[in-house]
């Protein structure tokens, strides 16, 4: 049989791919037999393994990608870049802990959350991000088409699970009930990385029930390591820099903000400034 034959009816794609230069780099170096055989296979399971990294992180839906690298903990440090980097370890994942990653608007919050997200999908876990927000309309929907069993089974299965910006939308009782359904299906089984621009304290009005908030605490809580970001907004930092912004003296918003959006007067001042440029940023 062809050797390309061969390689396609074996699947090796990468090898295939790589085939040529291989063999020029064999002959170059005058490669012994066995150092050609593990060079050739090792191009085919780096080819995979990045396959594998590719797809997992699209099954991610992660909304985009920064690393714990591109954190600068010069600018935050309330943060223990210790506790980071031994996140960044994933013995969380491995144990089925949970991360609490609280703070206000522009910290870092969904950085970090992304950062230990994309490193889990590196070392071979499946990995899913939410927004508290979508996680609610899905299991809803769920409810309403009569699969709601088969959505939290689904919402089991990721190894790590990312649900993002709990508090800025107050859940209703039903809402809240559902979570803890989700929470106590993962409980000890599959991690969870939750944000939050809210304190403890606050998240009995959040979820409209102190007793269930007291029982999603106490299953979050159980074995979690809580990162308690209380810093400056990354990203007036970056518009003050370019001078769109004038000095830092935080100006309360106009009284019409805090209408629209019930939760503005536990955010930081300058967090209504904050928040538009959002789409504008590149990532
Ligand atoms: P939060 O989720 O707490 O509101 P984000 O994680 O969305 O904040 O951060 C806002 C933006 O600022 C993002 O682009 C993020 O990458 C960046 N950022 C925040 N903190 C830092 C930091 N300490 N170093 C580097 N980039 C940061
Ligand atoms: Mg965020």
């Amino acid at each position: 049989m062809e050797l390309t034959t061969l390689l396609a009816r074996m699947k090796l794609d990468y090898l295939e791919a790589g085939l040529d230069s291989l063999c020029e780099q064999a002959a170059a170096r005058d490669m012994d037999y066995k150092t050609f055989l593990s060079t050739a296979l090792a191009t085919e399971w780096q080819g995979r393994h990045q396959r594998g990294i590719q797809a997992r992180l699209r099954q991610a839906r992660l909304p985009w990608i920064k690393t714990v690298d591109q954190f600068d903990f010069d600018f935050q440090p309330s943060i223990d870049r210790r506790q980071v980097r031994e996140l960044a370890g994933l013995g969380f994942v491995e144990r089925a802990g949970n991360v609490v990653i609280l703070g206000p608007p522009g910290v870092g919050k969904t950085h970090l959350a992304v950062a230990l997200g994309v490193k889990a999908v590196e070392a071979g876990y499946s990995v899913l991000f939410l927004t508290l927000e979508s996680l609610m309309s899905r299991l809803t929907r769920a409810r309403a088409e009569n699969r709601l069993e088969r959505a939290l089974q689904q919402l089991t299965y990721p190894k790590l699970l990312i649900l993002d910006e709990i508090g800025y939308l107050p859940l209703t009782r039903e809402d809240a009930s559902l979570f803890f359904r989700l929470l106590v299906r993962r409980y000890e089984r599959a991690s969870l990385i939750v944000t939050s621009n809210k304190g403890f304290i606050d998240w009995g009005e959040i979820f409209g029930d102190h007793v269930l908030a007291t029982a999603i605490l106490d299953r979050l809580l159980h074995h979690a390591s809580t990162l308690n970001i209380k810093g400056d907004s990354f990203r007036l930092k970056e518009k003050r820099r370019a001078g769109l912004l004038g000095r830092a003296t935080p100006s309360a918003p106009p009284a019409s903000q805090e209408l629209h959006d019930p939760s503005a007067r536990q955010l930081d001042p300058l967090s209504q400034l904050d928040r538009p440029a959002d789409t504008g940023h590149s990532h």
